[in-house]
């Protein structure tokens, strides 16, 4: 017999939440990630469901990076009766405490809400929004997934491991992490086992940020393997990344400030934020601010800039030459580092000029509300929206049109400026993906595409089938593909 491997997608299969995968090999059994399925309440309550696969004798979890839709749902793990090691990159076992920590600490407050009747407000009520079959967010019991205790537990498990240096995870079974360059500390894993016929490999690619990624270093080539099994977010897109430059955002900072306004910038803590941050410190050492100070409201946010000033091997050529003569390129005077609500609440009450980077991305939770309705219904303040928004949340329909919104602190309606620019976007676009596996070590590996909507799936197919001329599959979840 050849084989006795298989693949099989647990989530994100035809979506792009809920990142977990199985390989079983004759040597051992390893997820790659754990991550929460998010959007609707419906969604959300997927994450109750896990799917049976001996947890307690899986042998090891390897988590790509520090998303919640890839490492969300680790807190879960002591009560699937899995004590595994968690192995992941240095930079991401810094970041998971957190942002586990922080998601278990999210999850109580929401039930809390729920109970109490206090969940946010954060909506469109002008278009109204057509009928929806679906309860609204605050109408519908929270998923409790794990508690901040449950998480102490899982924090025990992490082990770090270096870029590029094999780890056994059993005795002829072991993996490799690569940087996929999406936000610092990312990998793609390479898992590598031997059998009769001699060595499989499977390459897992994780998220994978653009080939120039502004701050981070380039991704390595793809090794020669049997398998790649890649993401495909944005497989039947091209992203204009020219809209990222910093030319763009120092016209708008000029406008706003000439109105005496504020920017707001919803964001999540991790990718986006660092990269509008980043372009942010550009403008500040070329003195083009133009007297905006600058306040990031996420603490994870914050620590992730620390990273990036730590680790210049991880960036790309300017900021990595920064960083090694001992000039942060994340920090500069005008940046202020709001560390809890109180002070953001004290910000949020302020009108002097000024940029706020705060979450959620999506605006329907979280610091970045207040800060809404303290400028959305002034028209010498903007909104800038740095990615992609969600259907059905309140950034969605902000971006498509709304002249009225409603939120804890009464109805507002929307008169700030609002500005799209795509090309902050920390995934790689068709292009990037196609790239990457065109520009491999050799070989001609089997595609198996996950992480992608459905369309965008078929779309990347095609293009690997015809350009490349790799045979690709679009594996249906749960079911397990022979590798
Ligand atoms: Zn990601």
């Amino acid at each position: 017999m050849r084989s006795k491997a298989t693949i099989t997608l647990l989530g994100a299969a035809g979506e792009v939440t809920g990142s977990c995968t199985l390989l079983q090999t004759p040597r051992g059994r390893i997820v790659i990630d754990f991550g929460l399925f998010q959007g609707t309440p419906a969604q959300e309550r997927r994450n109750l469901v896990v799917p049976e696969i001996g947890w307690s004798t899986i042998d090891a979890v390897i988590v790509t990076h520090a998303h919640v839709d890839h490492c969300g749902r680790l807190g879960m793990l002591p009560r699937l009766h899995c004590d595994a090691p968690i192995l992941c990159t240095p930079i991401t076992a810094d970041l998971l405490p957190k942002v586990l920590k922080s998601s278990a600490n999210l999850q109580s407050i929401r039930m809390e809400e729920f109970r109490e009747g206090t969940a946010p407000i954060a909506r469109v009520v002008d278009p109204p929004p057509p009928p929806s079959t679906e309860p609204a967010r605050g109408h519908v019991e929270p998923p409790v997934l794990y508690t901040a205790r449950e998480v102490e537990q899982v924090v025990h498990q992490i082990r770090a491991v270096a870029y590029e240096t094999w780890h056994e995870v059993r005795p002829g079974l072991r993996i490799r992490l690569h940087d996929a360059s999406h936000i610092i500390g990312s990998a793609s894993v390479e898992v590598a086992w031997d059998d009769e016929t001699g060595v499989r490999s499977v390459m897992f690619s994780g998220d994978l940020g653009p080939a120039a990624n502004p701050l981070l270093r380039s991704r390595p080539p793809l090794p020669p393997v049997d398998v790649v099994v890649m993401e495909s977010t944005n497989g039947a897109r091209d992203i204009p990344r020219v809209t990222a430059g910093t030319q763009v955002l120092s016209d708008l900072l000029a406008r706003v400030s000439a109105r005496g306004g504020r920017l707001l910038v919803p964001t999540f803590s991790l990718g986006r934020a660092q990269i509008v941050h980043y372009r942010l410190a550009e403008l500040a050492r070329m003195d083009a601010l133009h007297g905006m100070h600058v306040y990031v409201d996420t603490p994870l946010a914050i620590r992730a800039a620390e990273l990036h000033g730590r680790h210049p091997e991880l960036l790309s050529e300017i900021p990595s030459a920064l960083a090694r003569r001992g000039d942060d390129p994340m920090e500069f005077s005008a940046l202020h580092k709001v560390f809890n609500r109180r002070n953001s609440l004290k910000l949020a009450a302020g009108t002097s000029p000024a940029v706020i980077l705060a979450g959620s991305g999506f605006l329907d939770a979280g610091p970045v509300l207040h800060h809404l309705a303290s400028l959305v219904s002034e028209d010498r303040n903007a909104i800038l929206f740095a990615g992609h928004q969600l259907p059905g949340s309140l950034g969605h329909g902000m971006l498509h049109g709304a002249r009225a919104i409603e939120l804890k602190e009464g109805i507002f309606e929307v008169c700030a400026e609002r500005v799209h620019l795509e090309g902050f976007s920390g995934h790689a676009d068709r292009g990037d993906l196609l790239d990457w596996l065109c520009t491999r070590e050799g070989g001609s590996p089997r595609v198996l595409l996950n992480h992608g909507e459905q369309s965008s799936r078929e779309v990347l197919g095609a293009r690997i089938q015809s350009d490349l001329g790799l045979t690709v599959e679009s594996p249906t979840p749960l079911l397990p593909t022979k590798v």
